[in-house]
């Protein structure tokens, strides 16, 4: 894919942002980690850990204090530099809790990075100094239930909660689509200037886009309440009946999404399971 891999993008003063070669179905070109800040930085999302990606932020960071490495949340194309990077840099890992994985029941799957270890983490409303400047941490649980944004003077940095190329994938049992809905009302009370994501452009209109979503996803929900509604129907079937054009990679994601829609519809009250089997409660 032709896209600026190991090449220092320099957003706006105090925003540089890196691309992570590591392009799939899921992560659109790859992660892209930012630099945030001037004579005193923080690393958002140093992404998985590999080696040249490493080598590039190091290059990039260029000798400068770093605050602290944030991590949104903990999945494989996210935090696995962390560690590597505080190494190479003195700095604390902070940010996203790792998963509480006994507490609440086989959250994780492949996609986790079980080897996430910060050495502090941020709850909604924390702060950390960068340079005279504040990093806010927001929660954002949906996509992942340890899932943080991070707020630097009118910008958002939004992991995978809000991207500019897709929308986001949810997947139970660790996502929780009643939860991403009220994690996108919350951004929507927000008023940030512009969102920069993990994946994709950055976007320009917060506000408008983020009603866009919430609009998407009870677009969504309404075309499973009326499948459902004409019968007892499986997953697989809606999957067919509402994406139609999936890129077959995307069948499990797209599955898991659809499922995450009815647990929120089957805990609301609307719809009930029979086996492999929902229908209209
Ligand atoms: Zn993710």
């Amino acid at each position: 894919m032709d896209a600026p891999y190991a090449r220092i993008e320099q957003l706006e003063p105090g925003v540089v942002r890196l691309l992570a070669h590591n392009p799939s179905a899921f992560t659109f070109t790859g992660t892209q980690s930012y630099i945030v800040g001037t004579d005193c930085v923080a690393i958002i999302d140093p992404g998985p850990a590999l080696p040249e990606h490493i080598e590039a932020l190091v290059q990039a960071i260029d000798g400068r204090q770093v605050a602290a490495i944030l991590c949104t949340h903990t999945h494989r194309d996210h935090s696995p530099a962390a560690r590597p990077l505080a190494d190479r840099t003195g700095a604390p890992v902070i940010g996203c809790a790792p998963l509480a994985l006994e507490a609440v029941g086989p959250r994780a799957d492949a996609s986790f990075d079980g080897d996430y270890r910060p050495d502090h983490v941020l709850h909604d409303g924390e702060w950390l100094d960068v340079g005279g400047t504040p990093i806010t941490a927001v929660a954002t649980p949906g996509h992942t239930s340890n899932h943080l944004c991070f707020a630097w003077r009118d910008t958002l940095f939004t992991g995978d909660h809000v991207m500019g190329w897709s929308t986001t994938v949810v997947v139970p049992p660790d996502g929780d689509m009643a939860a991403y809905m009220a994690s996108l009302d919350k951004l929507r009370q927000r008023q940030d200037r512009i969102y920069y994501p993990a994946h994709g452009p950055a976007v320009i209109n917060p506000q408008q886009y983020t009603r866009h979503l919430l609009g998407h996803r009870m677009h969504r929900e309404r075309q499973i309440l009326k499948l459902i509604g004409g019968g007892a129907i499986e997953i697989p079937d809606i999957v067919a009946s509402a994406y139609p054009g999936l890129d077959p990679r995307l069948t499990a994601a797209a599955g898991g999404s659809v499922l995450a829609h009815l647990l929120d519809l089957e805990r609301r009250g609307l719809v009930e399971r029979q086996g492999d089997a929902w229908t209209a409660a």
